[in-house]
């Protein structure tokens, strides 16, 4: 009796150590860490992903054979990113690197060509879907032309991974790519990537029958309007002030005018704004109409405080989804 108290005392300062160390292990292993911090670990297959929806596509592909590093950094702006020379570096060194081949990295595009990443390894998630052309009916506002744009990579929006069943079709080629990298694992890539292809399943279904069940369906967007593909997917109707990739966000007089009418005259009541948004035009359209505003969280990039409360494309999507059924709902 005694020697056993006395054992069990002698255990415990162990005890929060290896709490600590769980702990440890489950961030790691949530990933999508900003690469540079990501330590490799041995073993693991290193994946680096440009922006937040496939750096979490890969890791709910690759489970816990893979780490899984996000090359934009938690908070910043998508559409200006331009790598640093430690960035190339670490795209060449890793296993598998995921981007989305829109207007927002055609670095990525030139980097292959001038042959300095191996398209073996790399995914195009844009490969994978149907695209769309970008939104011009219901976008108030216009793209302004900057120098150097590439019309034609231009023409199709890049917000892919907004209609659920796209992030399933990506989820799916990730996990092939995977396997025909990895393949002591091919069966395990393909086996979590149908197991989140389920939960991708009821998503959509959760979004079909809150549109179905709407009193209203249209959404008005206050703002950038990266949704087609969601809107698309889903029948939705829309009004927004700017394009997906603005890089303008300070409404003309015309376009808050036309905005507040639109939402006065249909009794509109709830507007949409998405995330690091500046939500100077959603904030103007409510004060001056009353209707309240919105998130619909676009998952282009999350925070640093998102990624460390663990959020996901699902729980983003699932967030979206209370919103839009109460945007839609009166
Ligand atoms: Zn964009």
């Amino acid at each position: 009796m005694g020697t056993e108290a006395k054992g069990k005392r002698n255990h415990l300062p162990w005890l929060p150590v290896l709490l600590i160390f769980l702990l440890t292990s489950v961030i790691l292993a949530a990933g999508c860490g900003p690469s540079m911090e990501n330590s490799q670990e041995e073993g693991k297959l290193d994946v680096i992903a440009t922006t937040f929806p496939p750096c979490d596509f890969a890791r709910q592909a690759g489970g816990g054979h893979v780490q899984v590093s996000m090359l934009l950094p938690p908070g910043s702006e998508s559409h200006t990113y331009e790598p640093t020379p430690k960035d190339l570096i670490r795209i060449q060194s890793c296993d598998l690197f995921i981007y989305n081949g829109g207007s927002s990295d055609t670095w990525v595009d030139r980097m292959l060509e001038a042959a300095e990443i191996d398209p073996a390894k790399t995914v195009r998630m844009m490969d994978y879907v149907s695209l769309i052309e970008e939104a011009e009916e219901g976008v108030i506002e216009e793209e302004e032309q900057e120098d150097g744009f590439l019309p034609s990579l231009h023409h199709y929006d890049e917000h892919i991974w907004t209609d659920p069943m796209n992030a399933l079709r990506i989820a799916e080629g990730i996990a092939g790519r995977m396997g025909e990298i990895d393949p002591e694992y091919a069966t395990d890539y393909r086996a979590n990537a149908e197991r989140y292809a389920d939960q991708l399943r009821a998503l959509d279904e959760t979004f079909k029958e809150i549109v179905e069940a709407g009193v209203r369906s249209e959404i008005i967007v206050a703002d950038r309007f990266p949704l087609i593909y969601f809107t698309t997917a889903y029948g939705l109707d829309y009004t927004a002030a700017f394009p997906g990739c603005a890089a303008e966000t300070d409404p003309k007089p015309r376009t808050v005018a036309a905005i507040i009418q639109k939402v006065r005259e249909e009794q509109i009541p709830y507007i949409f704004h998405i995330e690091f948004s500046n939500e100077k035009l959603a904030d103007l359209v409510a004060e001056e109409t009353g209707a309240q505003k919105l998130l619909f969280h676009t998952a282009h990039n999350v925070s640093r405080e998102e990624i460390e409360s663990g959020v996901t494309y699902l729980s983003i999507m699932e967030e979206n989804a209370e919103n839009l059924r109460k945007g839609l709902g009166k």
